[in-house]
């Protein structure tokens, strides 16, 4: 089977495709003949089925999209689908990471019981004809009060996730990060799903 990945990132797209590998499907990339699409939707899964919905009808083969956001219970959610542009629309990692723990300081949320968070990430396989197959892997986790480590990207360096052993993503190679995280849930979900279908 071929999918049309719905993601420009290559990291992503590496992983993505290590992931479906295994269950024989074979990962397409995007054409970059279509346009970026505008992630306005008030959810995750509605923010996938842009993407996803625009790859599968620009090129008539079933396409796979993920959109994740991070969920603080002290923010009541948020940044939650605005995780991206927490901070404003053009803002950096470091801005989205700076207003987080400016919020839950300013909210008196200091020690790790008042600072618990998840990753969610939604996939979504979308076939042209609307057909849609939608997964969800949660990765549980605590904000931490400063940076730790360098790895990964976005809010990696103050997520510490309670499968592991204190480290922040950050500090966690790919490989321990992929096997406990959100993203690599939702895609080993995606995969089992097309591999029994
Ligand atoms: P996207 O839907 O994968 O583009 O993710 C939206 C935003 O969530 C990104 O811009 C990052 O700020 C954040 N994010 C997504 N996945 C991760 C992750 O694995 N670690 C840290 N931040 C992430």
């Amino acid at each position: 089977m071929e999918l049309v990945c719905a993601s420009a990132n290559p990291d992503k797209v590496a992983e993505i495709a290590a992931i479906l590998a295994g269950v024989g499907v074979e990962l397409l990339a995007r054409p970059s003949s279509v346009a970026d699409v505008e992630e306005d939707a008030d959810s995750l899964v509605g923010n996938a089925r842009l993407k996803a919905r625009a790859i599968a009808e620009a090129t008539g083969l079933p396409a796979l999209a993920d959109d994740t956001g991070l969920e603080v219970d002290a923010l009541d959610g948020a940044p939650g689908v605005r995780s991206a542009r927490f901070a404003g629309e053009h803002a950096s990692y470091d801005d989205n990471v700076s207003l987080l723990l400016q919020q839950l300081e300013a909210r008196g949320a200091l020690d790790p019981a008042a600072r618990t968070a998840r990753f969610r990430t939604v996939v979504m396989v979308r076939w042209p004809a609307g057909r849609e197959l939608v997964v969800e892997g949660v990765c549980e986790g605590t904000i931490s009060s400063r940076r730790h480590g360098t790895n990964g990207f976005g809010y990696d360096p103050i997520f510490t996730p309670l499968e592991a052993d204190g480290r922040t993503f950050a500090e966690l190679t790919a490989e321990e990060k992929h096997a406990i995280s959100h993203r690599g849930r939702a895609l080993r979900a995606a995969a089992d799903a097309l591999g029994s279908t």
